[in-house]
């Protein structure tokens, strides 16, 4: 084992390079102190270190590092930008709920839940990619809430007083404190969470609050970890108290069927009903967070795995191929012809961060990997200017049609500004930037033998700039997974130091490879962190190939789905794109099919390889383009005839293996998210027809 030499620099002599200046100042690039080994910018401090948790809140498998610690680079880096130019970067210049009149302006518009869910996304995408015109548009709402917090404590528009929008807004000034080291945001968040503490016995959490309190929880533990005030602790156990008992909602689970409105009684509670919350799509979305989060307040193993038996129920019963599980808008069963939210969307990839962070739990990451590389992008136009409310895996047309929702409306997967209802355009924005922060993670030393280390959480390229161990570390992610199956990572510690590399092994991954410096390492087990524990010198290189071969997976009525590394495959049925309507600086557009979709595939489910033909390309432009999809496959079909439509949605496949003597024809499959009208669950052709 080699020994430690701390060269240069140490993280009390890398503060010192900053002299004087403020974290706050170096943070908003006022200073950018170059590091001599990587030539590029030293973490300001705020981004610099991570924050592990503080007694007597339960240790985390891994901690998140600091906002601004994990940069995107290559394709995910032109995702962002095409986030940036598309609604993200001009929301509110054509939607009144967040522009000028917004009540988190001080104006008389929109006061509860869109502005915080537009900062959500705004805060971490404006600073990831460093753009002034991004952070003066959330300043603006950050300088609003800040300044105007009432001498009680409450912040927000007066008009209204509900917790929710401020759960909301709390994580959004968390992230946008890590970025900045604003000295406003602390104080502001301890005195709302006094008021919060005194009011909540006399005015408990309703509705929307009352099932999303795990969300709050984050950032009470936020602030313990910086402050260590007890008082945190006591506000986390009364929203516990007061909060849906999500676990035992699980550990009993009942909604395992199609939820319909009559079960929940829509007309009567108006959506509001404690059944209706109980299995609402985006409330569950947010739940699979909870037994994890609570588990660091309660110590308990069994609140730990909540979120593991959480998505293997939702999957079981209401799992689609896109990683998804239906949600339309409430739980929707297996039939691939029901849609997802996108608020379900974001908000379950959020959970699965946090749930992977504080279990360790691999897994976690496979399903985060395929809701951001598939559910995400599948849902967007390809310049995210429209979206879509429900989004589904056998989508044959998006037009206004009244089935097959549960209880959303007939404009429910149209491609537009704010179809069937605004919520997602005002929350949508986190997806990407926040799965860009959790790329990277940090582990911290268990015990005195071991060294602080970084894990590969999920793959997609970028940079990482922290301090491990008092040193200071730069990597440098490169590949263009999840098209194709290599990744690099440059390890560049300023001076040559002992730490713990740990890189997630996909379940899929079973013969993955890993070189250091082109020198193997053991073969890595699926399901997995491997972990390398080695003395990193800069320009070390770490390599992993991952196997890519087609693989099979099986659905509802035994319909079969395409899968390559953590992309679904489709088949991306010909798109006539018909405006319904202009809606300021951008449209509502209806989609409909220009050539039949009804196939069954002709493959071996068992050896698929054998029968579909790869081809790869460069990632374009737009990394989930249809045109130039970086891959596709070439497979045998025949049309299945008694496969039909309804009402604008497919029918469930027919019961798998099916029969077919129409002729045979190769389809090419390509992403799942380059098709907006596509196929993913297809029968199964048997044998001999
Ligand atoms: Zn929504």
């Amino acid at each position: 084992m080699a020994s430690l030499i701390k060269l240069f620099p140490t993280r009390r002599e890398f503060f010192g390079l900053l002299g004087s200046v403020s974290a706050f100042a170096a943070s908003q690039g006022l200073v950018a102190p170059e590091i001599a080994a990587s030539a590029t910018p030293l973490p300001s401090p705020s981004s610099a270190l991570p924050i592990k948790n503080r007694t007597p809140l339960a240790p985390s498998a891994f901690n998140f590092l600091p906002c601004g610690a994990v940069r995107p680079a290559g394709w995910l880096l032109e995702q962002l930008k095409i986030q940036a130019n598309g609604l993200s970067g001009h929301l509110d210049e054509t939607w009144p709920d967040v522009g000028p009149n917004s009540g988190w302006l001080g104006g008389t518009g929109e006061s509860w839940e869109r502005g915080p869910y537009f900062l959500d996304g705004l805060v971490p995408l404006a600073w990831l990619l460093d753009d002034e015109r991004l952070k003066a548009k959330a300043m603006r709402f950050i300088d609003w809430t800040l300044d105007n917090q009432a001498p009680s404590g409450m912040f927000g528009p007066s008009t209204n007083n509900d917790w929710w929008p401020r759960i909301v807004m709390l994580k959004a000034l968390t992230q946008y404190h890590e970025f900045t080291g604003d000295p406003r945001v602390i104080p502001a968040m301890q005195k709302y969470f006094q008021l919060q503490l005194d009011e909540l016995p006399k005015r408990p959490l309703r509705d929307w609050g009352k099932f999303r309190w795990q969300d709050e929880l984050l950032s009470i533990l936020w602030l313990y970890n910086r402050t260590g005030s007890s008082s945190l602790i006591d506000l986390a156990r009364q929203l516990h108290a007061q909060g849906h008992d999500w676990m035992a909602e699980y550990a009993n689970f009942q909604y395992t069927q199609r939820i319909t409105a009559e079960f929940i009684r829509l007309d009567a509670g108006n959506g509001l009903s404690d059944l209706a919350l109980a299995t609402h799509g985006v409330n569950n979305g947010q739940a699979v967070k909870t037994g994890p989060v609570w588990s660091l307040v309660s110590g308990s193993p069994v609140d730990r795995s909540a979120a593991l038996k959480m998505v293997t129920e939702l999957e079981k019963f209401h799992g689609l191929p896109n990683g998804m599980f239906s949600c339309d808008e409430h739980l929707a069963g297996l039939n691939p012809s029901q849609g997802s939210e996108l608020c379900t969307v974001v908000e379950y990839m959020f959970s699965l961060e946090h749930a992977l962070a504080i279990t360790g739990e691999a897994s976690f990451g496979d399903r985060l990997e395929r809701l951001a590389f598939n559910a995400l992008p599948g849902t967007f136009t390809d310049d995210m200017w429209a979206h879509q409310y429900n989004q589904e895996p056998n989508q044959i047309e998006c037009s206004l049609h009244r089935n097959p929702w549960t209880t959303d409306g007939p404009e429910s997967n149209l491609y537009g500004l704010e179809p069937n209802f605004g919520c997602c355009t005002a929350n949508f924005h986190q997806g990407w930037p926040k799965f860009t922060a959790s790329l990277f993670m940090f582990s911290a030393a268990q015990d005195r033998r071991q060294q602080d280390g970084l894990v590969a959480a999920a793959y997609a390229p970028c940079e990482v700039r922290t301090v491990l161990n008092d040193i200071a570390i730069h990597l440098v992610e490169e590949t263009s997974y999840p098209f194709h199956g290599s990744i690099r990572i440059r390890v560049n510690p300023a001076s040559p130091t002992r730490f713990p590399l740990k890189l997630r092994i996909p379940a899929w991954a079973s013969g993955a490879r890993i070189a250091i410096n082109d020198q193997p390492v053991p073969d890595p087990a699926p399901s997995t962190f491997a972990g390398i524990d080695r003395v990193w010198r800069s320009g070390d290189q770490v390599e992993i190939t991952f196997p890519m071969k087609p693989r099979t997976s099986r659905w509802f009525h035994d319909s079969i789905a395409i899968e390559r590394g953590p992309l679904l495959f489709s088949y991306g049925i010909g798109e006539s794109w018909v405006k319904l309507r202009d809606r300021g600086m951008t449209a509502d557009w209806q989609v409909f099919p220009t050539n039949q979709w009804n196939y069954a595939l002709a493959i071996d489910p068992d050896s698929p390889e054998m029968e579909i033909a790869v081809e790869e390309k460069e990632i374009g432009s737009v990394p989930f383009a249809r045109r130039l999809a970086p891959v596709s496959m070439k497979v045998r079909a025949r049309k299945v005839d008694d496969w039909r439509s309804e009402d604008g949605a497919a029918n469930p496949p027919p019961q798998s293996p099916v029969r077919s003597t129409l002729p045979e024809e190769v389809l090419t499959l390509i992403p799942y998210a380059a098709g907006k009208l596509r196929v993913s669950a297809f029968p199964l052709l048997k044998k001999d027809p």
